[in-house]
């Protein structure tokens, strides 16, 4: 028989961790709270970007893993994944990121740069629509014998007895359903206007900038960045905050000034100073933690859930 496992939460981490196990030949089930439209990672962006996350060590190797994995499914239809290129450019001199030579990253030349940046790097890589993504990776779960419930837990306590092997991928609302005050909340708003045009996506990427702006073309539809706000819970957009970042967008590709406006987005970055992917034992219950992603949840987790499912493979074997 297999080992049965309980995934909570199905956002990006639960969902591509479910599917790890899943088609490891364990029996999985997600619980969830929320449906995967109504997450954090439904409403991000999305790039790979390992941004600014921790540990640096372990970091780099996961995302260079989610990295191969979004590059080879981009090829898929139906995944929402696709190749872009663009920059990211700073107003003040500084160096490519170190993770620059794995897409392939060269720098701007002066001229290539937009008004009032003196830095910038230009690279492909994947631009994901999360949505999309997050039904994709709810389909392959299905298809691997994996099920999704709708369940809120007041206590972890609770899902130990649900099963031998229990991942916690709650994010954010971590910080309530382990009392993991470490982890908090950095609240980000999006906005969705009609594409007029863009076909190449930009990130201002200046050190120590107060503010986030960034332009990921979708198809049909940019995404426009952003917010980021410690310790703020709402998830209702503010108005304000989405003439601001229309305005900011607008300054650095003047197309977007005319672009209407169909809809928004809110999110809850899970910010810690290092990822919490640690294994404990609870009794007969083995007890994985897979949260506190910050900006990088999509970018990390791919490398996440392997090293979740190899965790499992080496401590209990698929087959217990
Ligand atoms: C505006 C914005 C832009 C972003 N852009 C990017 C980007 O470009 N690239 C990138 O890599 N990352 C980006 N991120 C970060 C990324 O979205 C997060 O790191 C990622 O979504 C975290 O995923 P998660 O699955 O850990 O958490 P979530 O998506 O928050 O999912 C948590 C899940 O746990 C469930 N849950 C929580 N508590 C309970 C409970 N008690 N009982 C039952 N279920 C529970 C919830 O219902 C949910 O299903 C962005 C985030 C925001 C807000």
């Amino acid at each position: 028989m297999s080992t049965s496992a309980v995934v909570i939460g199905a956002g990006v981490s639960g969902l591509t961790t479910a599917v790890c196990l899943a088609e490891s030949g364990m029996d999985v089930r997600v619980d969830t709270d929320r449906p995967p439209g109504a997450t954090t990672s439904a409403a991000a962006g999305a790039m790979w970007d390992p941004y600014l996350a921790e540990p640096s060590d372990m970091v780099e190797r996961w995302s260079g893993e989610t990295l191969s994995e979004l590059i080879a499914l981009s090829a898929h239809e139906g995944t929402g994944i696709r190749l872009l290129e663009g920059t990211q450019e700073s107003r003040v001199p500084c160096d490519m990121p170190r993770w620059g030579p794995q897409v392939g990253a060269r720098m701007c030349l002066p001229d290539d740069l937009r008004h009032g940046f003196v830095a910038g790097w230009r690279y492909r890589a994947p631009l994901v629509d999360m949505p999309r993504y997050l039904s994709y990776l709810v389909r392959r779960l299905e298809q691997a014998g994996g099920s999704i419930r709708r369940h809120h837990y007041d206590t972890l306590d609770e899902a130990l007895g649900e099963a031998p092997v229990v991942v916690n991928c709650s994010g954010a609302e971590a910080r309530f359903l382990v009392d993991d005050l470490s982890v908090d909340a950095v609240r980000g708003q999006l906005v969705v206007v009609e594409n007029p045009g863009i076909r190449t996506f930009f990130c201002d990427d200046t050190p120590g900038a107060e503010d986030l702006t960034y332009i990921y073309p979708h198809a049909d539809v940019v995404v426009l960045g952003g917010t980021a706000e410690r310790g703020a819970w709402e998830l209702r957009p503010d108005e304000a905050e989405a003439r601001e970042i229309v305005r900011r967008c607008a300054a650095v590709e003047p197309l977007i000034a005319e672009a209407r406006v169909i809809g928004q987005r809110v999110g809850l970055r899970p910010v810690r100073s290092r990822v919490r992917l640690v294994d404990e034992r609870h009794g007969g219950t083995l007890l994985l933690h897979n949260y506190g992603h910050g900006g990088a949840g999509l970018t990390l987790s791919w490398g996440c859930a392997r090293e979740v499912a190899e965790r499992i493979r080496v401590t209990v074997g698929t087959s217990a």
